[in-house]
C-alpha cells in the first residue's frame, strides 16, 4: 500500500468529471487500499478518487469513532433524498478551512463494491453529508461551491493567508 498525493484547491484537476468504473480488477482493489491509507493518514473521514487525481467514480469514507467502518462506493447513484441538515464540513483539498453547508438529511444510494457487486445504502446524518460531499467531487464540484459568493471569498482568503504563513 502507498499514500497518494492529495490535490489541493485551486488545482484545476479537482474540476474533472469522473468516469464510471467498468473493470473490477486487482488494480482497482489496490487503488481502494491506497485511498484508505491516504484518508486515514491525512487524517480525514472521506476521500474521492478525484482528489488523488484518478478520474473514476469511486469514493471511500469512514465516519466511525474508531476508524473501523470503512465504506467503499463505486459508481454511486442517489436514488432518493429527503430532509435537510446543516453540517460544518471540511475537505482534505482545503486544509484548515471549514464551513456550514446545507445538504439532504437522508439519502438512499446505490453503488458497486470493489468486486463489482451492487448494494443499496440508506444513511442519514453526518455519513449522509460525507457521501454527498464526496459524490460532488466526482462531478468536479467542491463544498465551497455551495456557499454564497461573500462567504466563499472570505474563506478562500483565509486559506490563502494560512498557506502563506506555512510557506
Ligand atoms: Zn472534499
Amino acid at each position: 500500500m502507498s499514500q497518494l498525493e492529495i490535490l489541493e484547491f485551486p488545482d484545476p484537476r479537482l474540476r474533472t468529471l469522473a468516469q464510471p468504473v467498468t473493470v473490477f480488477d486487482a488494480a482497482l482493489k489496490t487503488l481502494v487500499a491506497d485511498m484508505f491509507e491516504t484518508m486515514y493518514a491525512a487524517p480525514g473521514v472521506g476521500l474521492a478518487a478525484t482528489q488523488v487525481d484518478v478520474h473514476q467514480q469511486l469514493l471511500v469514507a469512514d465516519m466511525s469513532e474508531n476508524s473501523d467502518h470503512p465504506l467503499v462506493l463505486i459508481n454511486p447513484r442517489i436514488l432518493e433524498k429527503d430532509g435537510e441538515q446543516v453540517y460544518q464540513e471540511g475537505c482534505l483539498s482545503f486544509p484548515g478551512i471549514f464551513a456550514d453547508v446545507d445538504r439532504a438529511l437522508r439519502i438512499k444510494v446505490a453503488a458497486h463494491d470493489a468486486d463489482g457487486g451492487e448494494f443499496v445504502l440508506d444513511v442519514e446524518g453526518p455519513l449522509a453529508v460525507c457521501i454527498q460531499h464526496e459524490m460532488d467531487h466526482l462531478v468536479g464540484k467542491l463544498f465551497v461551491d455551495h456557499l454564497s459568493l461573500l462567504k466563499r471569498t472570505m474563506l478562500l482568503k483565509r486559506m490563502e493567508k494560512k498557506r502563506r504563513q506555512n510557506a
